[in-house]
């Protein structure tokens, strides 16, 4: 158990809701610690994503112990279409013993909620409308000892500092928890953008999640390319979810209508999607994609990073919800293993070894990733890999194990080992 004061409002505070803190929160109170979530939305709320969880973010939600059963209204999917060069090849999610065989899609209106309540039926705390403003340090040492936070929607509210001896920042891409303790972006590392929108479709219970590596304006190959990648994921309640995504390594990075783009692509996709304006259920929107660690360092005086607030999201497919569980996860039990020690150096040691662990994780592989953007940023190499890399499917079973980073790390088969030694040899990002 912590060594608590009397001067404290929770064992931990979590700044943020989403996948990353509702995780953490839910591993610590499980652990008997008191935490208190604070969150500046209330819900249900929508977050702009694509929905989609490949097996990997699948496997974290079977491990906080979470029915991830069609019966409890999760859309299973048995693996990615693939389009480019102007074929296609539907290629099964891999069969591992590490992960289950299937993703999910489910709207985020819901898949948040589910998460913070059960991390609540644990015994965590959350107070929702509450818009955290930065962290709190310690006049003297500097140490981030809580949060001032405010009431969302009343900019008379007072504000309010909660006191904790770790805090956890959760809140996404604003990351300002981290970037009020002194942590900024790097410019080195990719950064993405993404828009969505959902359109009413027949094909809303397709098996198969779909992803674009060109976006054609007409015909492929006898019209225009547009820049950047696209997918089709069916939510299975009659809509799908369609989006696009853009790296900051391309030369139309910013200069670029992302909600017209979309639109444009839109218009080419094969007619029995029935995607029209008539058929759209709302308006194109987009947010950004911070990857391949660009927030450094994870820990830093009292404070740990998490998912999105990190710039965990996977640079060589924009998957962002499994990488904010997984760090919840360990951020849980970097806590308890610290708060069980005296505060201290011992304490400290425990709290560093945080950023260790993610370096020692996801460094390499992150790594891969980072060259991997750089790599496609240039029209030509990504025309010559889709052109020649479709026509091959046994490359294309190895080329999604290491894009969707699915691999066994034990008893896996040649390609396994191979995308394993690769992430182990390249320097850690
Ligand atoms: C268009 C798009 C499509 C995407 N598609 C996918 C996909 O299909 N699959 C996938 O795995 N990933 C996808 N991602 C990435 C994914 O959405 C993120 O990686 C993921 O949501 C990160 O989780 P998180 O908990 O770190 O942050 P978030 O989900 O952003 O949660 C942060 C939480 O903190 C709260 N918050 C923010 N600031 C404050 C504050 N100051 N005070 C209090 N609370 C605050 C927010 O309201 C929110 O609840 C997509 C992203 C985009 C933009």
């Amino acid at each position: 158990m912590p060594q608590r004061t009397a001067d404290h409002d929770a064992d931990v505070i979590v700044v943020g809701a989403g996948p990353s803190g509702a995780t953490a929160a839910a591993y610590l109170a499980q652990a008997g610690l008191d935490v208190l979530v604070l969150e500046k939305t209330s819900f249900p709320r929508e977050k702009v994503c694509g929905d989609g969880l490949t097996p990997r973010g699948v496997k974290q939600l079977i491990r906080l112990g979470i029915d991830t059963s069609v019966e409890a209204g999760w859309r299973h999917s048995d693996g990615l279409r693939v389009y480019g060069g102007g074929i296609s090849l539907e290629l099964p999610w891999p069969e591992l013993s590490n992960y289950p065989p299937y993703s999910v899609t489910r709207t985020r209106m819901d898949f948040d909620e589910i998460l913070i309540r059960h991390a609540q039926k644990a015994g965590a705390r959350l107070q929702e409308s509450t818009n955290v403003l930065g962290p709190l340090h310690d006049e003297t040492t500097g140490r981030v000892i809580g949060v001032t936070a405010q009431t969302t929607g009343d900019r008379k509210a007072d504000k309010v500092n909660y006191r904790a001896p770790v805090v956890l920042a959760a809140d996404g891409n604003s990351a300002r928890t981290a970037l009020g303790a002194g942590i900024p972006r790097r410019h080195d590392r990719p950064l993405g953008v993404a828009y969505r929108r959902y359109y009413s479709s027949p094909r809303s219970t397709d098996n198969y999640l779909e992803g674009w590596l060109e976006l054609w304006e007409g015909k492929p190959r006898e019209s225009r390319l547009l820049p950047g990648y696209g997918w089709i994921f069916p939510m299975g309640d009659g809509t799908c979810n369609v989006g696009l995504g853009a790296l900051n390594t391309s030369a139309a990075f910013g200069k670029t209508d992302y909600p017209d783009l979309l639109n444009r692509w839109v218009a080419s996709l094969p007619g029995d999607w029935e995607m029209t304006e008539e058929t759209a259920t709302g308006k194109a929107k987009g947010a950004a994609l911070p990857m391949g660690f660009n927030r450094q360092p994870a820990y830093k005086d009292g404070l740990l990073l998490l998912g999105d607030s990190a710039g965990m999201v996977n640079p060589f497919n924009g998957e962002g919800i499994a990488y904010a569980m997984e760090s919840g996860y360990l951020a849980a039990e970097t806590v308890v293993q610290a708060l069980s020690r005296k505060e201290g150096p011992a304490r400290e040691r425990a709290l560093t070894g945080y950023s260790t662990h993610l370096k020692s994780t996801y460094g390499g592989y992150y790594r891969l990733g980072n060259t991997f953007v750089k790599l496609i940023g240039h029209p030509q190499v990504m025309k010559a890999c889709t052109e020649h890399g479709l026509k091959h499917p046994a490359l294309m079973r190895a080329l999604l194990k290491l894009m969707a980073n699915l691999t066994d790390a034990r008893g896996g088969d040649a390609v396994d080992r191979v995308i394993n030694a690769l992430a182990k040899v390249a320097p850690a990002a």
